[in-house]
């Protein structure tokens, strides 16, 4: 592709794609053959400036159409989600690396979030108390919070953005989406769809960019409320910033999720799981399993059982439909992987299996690594501390339950963990005694559905609610109580003693 035929991809603001000021520019990779597929446009303040305020113009008309009206709209968006999951997964793969098939279940999770938002005349319900006292009513109401901006990540540009804004809209928030510059493309996509299904315009806007987007939409007094979802550092310092000026926020962050193996259970099964949760989607998930803790004895069986399976992924690009594991995301992301395998080596782990080095047939120039796993992986190791977020399982060996529950607790991160087990006691108390946000027994990636609500513990999530289901709803919207009385049951003089129950 010469330079002329790059496309470049824009910003979505007050219903079209707009260039912005377009003074700077980043390149997206096709990872699978390390090649730029397009560039994108990084917003300027002005830009981001100008999508707020088509959000918040919006806003009036879009808070006050009723709840099944707005409903309306998102079933007929559900309607065209369906109509384009090829599509939007195709655009995954080629900017994300993905496979295909991962690509459409990425799809999938999304649209679950839009069905449960469909709902949102019973969700906005609130609870009526008739008769407090006097002849006083009290009951609650959902308002929405105003301008919303969500911040999200690479790895999922579709199931992610689709964790916020649905929620949002539903609630009657307008929304300005900043995608990762990494992966841009599906936000395109997915607000012309919003559009055909009649959202008006302004309700759902994008500006691309990076960290100037951001700042800008953290300075914003317009915006009230700022959805994240990306690495810890940055997760911290949104929620810092955010609310450090009044808005509300929740940012999730990272995450070194691990999957225990009991001596009690099915290794066949424990096994397949470690390869699903480990190298799907090249280990670039935030609820991959990137630590299997080997219970006692279990802990030979299952390496001898793990090495010949890594050893026989196969790795190729997500477009060929027989690839197991795609790229990584860049060649700087599989420089920062590569550097932590070698750190792993010299803290004295043993590599059992090493992905550095491996050729893609066709795409020499791809940024693919095999499998890598590690065994007897300690405590104070880099490789068990920090969040690879690549292709790299290391096996942590304890004793006994209780040493895997403290290892697990005294972990900074706190998203999702598992246990593989047949003895319903261990279960039950690993999932009441592990301090993580989400708990797997005999599931790897125990990730809750739309009417659930997600998110993590400790380091993994800054903020009080977790994201989409009832959670979602709570943090879209102001909780309001109203209390009414009617002159015929008002007595006469005034009351200087704390209003009680009468
Ligand atoms: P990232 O933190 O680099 O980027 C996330 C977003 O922040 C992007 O939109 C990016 O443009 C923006 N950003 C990057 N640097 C910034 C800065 N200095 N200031 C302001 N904004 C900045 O994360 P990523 O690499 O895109 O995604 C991977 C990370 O996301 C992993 O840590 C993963 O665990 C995490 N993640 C967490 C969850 C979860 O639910 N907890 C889900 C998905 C991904």
């Amino acid at each position: 592709m010469s330079n002329a035929d790059i496309p470049t991809v824009q910003h979505f603001i007050g219903g079209q794609r707009v260039a912005g000021e377009g003074e700077r520019f980043a390149d997206v990779f096709n990872p699978a053959e390390g090649a730029v597929s397009a560039r994108v446009a990084l917003a300027s303040v002005k830009d981001v400036n100008a999508a707020v305020a088509a959000a918040k113009a919006a806003l009036p008309s879009w808070s006050e159409t009723a709840p099944l009206k707005r409903a309306r709209v998102l079933f007929k968006f559900k309607a065209l989600l369906d109509e384009h999951q090829d599509e939007l997964a195709r655009i995954i793969t080629r900017e994300h690396g993905k496979v295909f098939s991962d690509a459409r279940g990425e799809v999938t999770r999304g649209i679950e979030i839009v069905e449960y938002a469909c709902g949102a005349p019973n969700l906005l319900m609130g609870k009526h108390s008739d008769n407090i006292g006097g002849g006083i009513d009290n009951w609650h109401l959902r308002q929405p919070v105003g301008v919303c901006a969500g911040i999200t990540p690479f790895n999922f540009p579709v199931m992610v953005p689709m964790w916020m804004f649905p929620i949002a809209l539903a609630c009657g928030n307008t929304f300005v989406l900043k995608p990762s510059e990494r992966d841009p493309s599906a936000s395109l996509l997915i607000a012309d769809l919003l559009r055909e299904a009649g959202l008006p315009d302004g309700v759902f806007n994008v500006v691309q960019g990076d960290k100037v987007a951001v700042d800008a939409l953290l300075d914003h007094p317009d915006v009230e409320a700022l959805s994240f979802v990306g690495s810890t550092p940055i997760a911290e310092y949104i929620y810092t910033e955010g609310t450090r000026r009044g808005k509300r926020v929740q940012a999730l962050g990272g995450a070194k999720n691990h999957l225990v193996v009991m001596p009690d259970a099915d290794l066949d099964q424990a096994v397949d799981a470690l390869i699903g949760a480990a190298y799907g989607s090249a280990g670039e998930r935030c609820m991959a399993i990137s630590v299997a803790v080997a219970v006692g004895q279990v802990a030979d069986r299952l390496v001898d059982a793990l090495v010949p399976r890594v050893k026989a992924l196969r790795v190729g690009p997500g477009v060929d439909d027989t690839s197991e594991m795609g790229p990584v995301v860049t060649a700087a992301h599989k420089a920062k992987i590569e550097g932590y395998i070698a750190q792993g080596v010299s803290a004295g782990a043993t590599l059992l299996v090493d992905g550095r080095g491996l050729q893609v047939p066709g795409h020499e120039q791809g940024f693919f690594l095999g499998g890598t796993l590690f065994d007897h992986v300690t405590t104070e190791m880099t490789i068990y501390r920090d969040e690879i977020f690549g292709p790299v399982l290391a096996v942590v060996r304890v004793p006994d339950l209780a040493s895997a529950i403290e290892l697990i607790n005294a972990h900074e991160f706190g998203n999702g963990v598992s246990c593989f087990t047949s003895d319903g006691g261990v279960a039950r108390a690993f999932s009441r005694q592990v301090k993580i946000g989400m708990v797997g027994i005999n599931v790897p990636i125990p990730v809750p559905m739309a009417w659930q609500s997600f998110g993590g513990w400790k380091r993994s999530l800054f903020g009080d609610h977790h994201a989409y289901g009832e959670e979602g709803i709570r943090f879209y919207t102001r909780f309001k109580s109203v209390m009414q009385r009617w002159p015929d049951s008002i007595g006469k003089g005034a009351e200087f003693t704390m209003p009680v129950a009468k």
